[in-house]
């Protein structure tokens, strides 16, 4: 199953922006500035950073993310601490796991997320075939 990152990014968006907080009532984003999301200002990253690890271990695409989304991304500072993700204020990392899990879906990867910021040992089953 193939998705092109147009596809990937509806789908999840239609994961994540329905149970965001941010979301008004109305249903559209509540941040003053909605195209500042850094999940979807930085999707094509994000993405990539997913696909670009093929690992057992989740942590190493948590690691990925940090590495190459939170690295160039405007609120992080330089000594790599982000006060909106200290404030749950990022949805990227704030949800991360539906982040996860919305890739799983779109490239046949299923992780076991226990272990997700803790410890080592999630299983990977299927070969992603996003490519990006
Ligand atoms: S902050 Fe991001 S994830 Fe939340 S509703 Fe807005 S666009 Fe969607
Ligand atoms: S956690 Fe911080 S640095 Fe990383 S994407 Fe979110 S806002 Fe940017």
């Amino acid at each position: 199953m193939k998705r092109s990152l147009a596809e990937l990014e509806v789908l999840v968006r239609n994961r994540i922006c329905k149970v965001c907080t941010e979301r008004t009532v109305a249903g559209s984003c509540g941040l003053e500035e909605p195209a500042s999301c850094a999940l979807f200002d930085l999707f094509p990253q994000v993405a990539r950073a997913i696909d670009s690890v093929w690992s057992d271990d989740i942590n190493d695409y948590v690691a990925a993310i940090r590495k190459n989304v939170c690295s160039g991304c405007g609120a992080q500072s330089p000594d790599g601490s982000c006060e909106a993700r200290q404030r749950v204020r990022c949805a990227l990392d704030a949800y991360l796991l539906l982040v996860v899990d919305a890739i799983e879906v779109a490239t046949g990867k299923v992780f076991d997320r226990q272990s997700l910021g803790l410890k080592a040992g999630p299983m990977l089953r299927a070969r992603p075939e996003l490519r990006l």
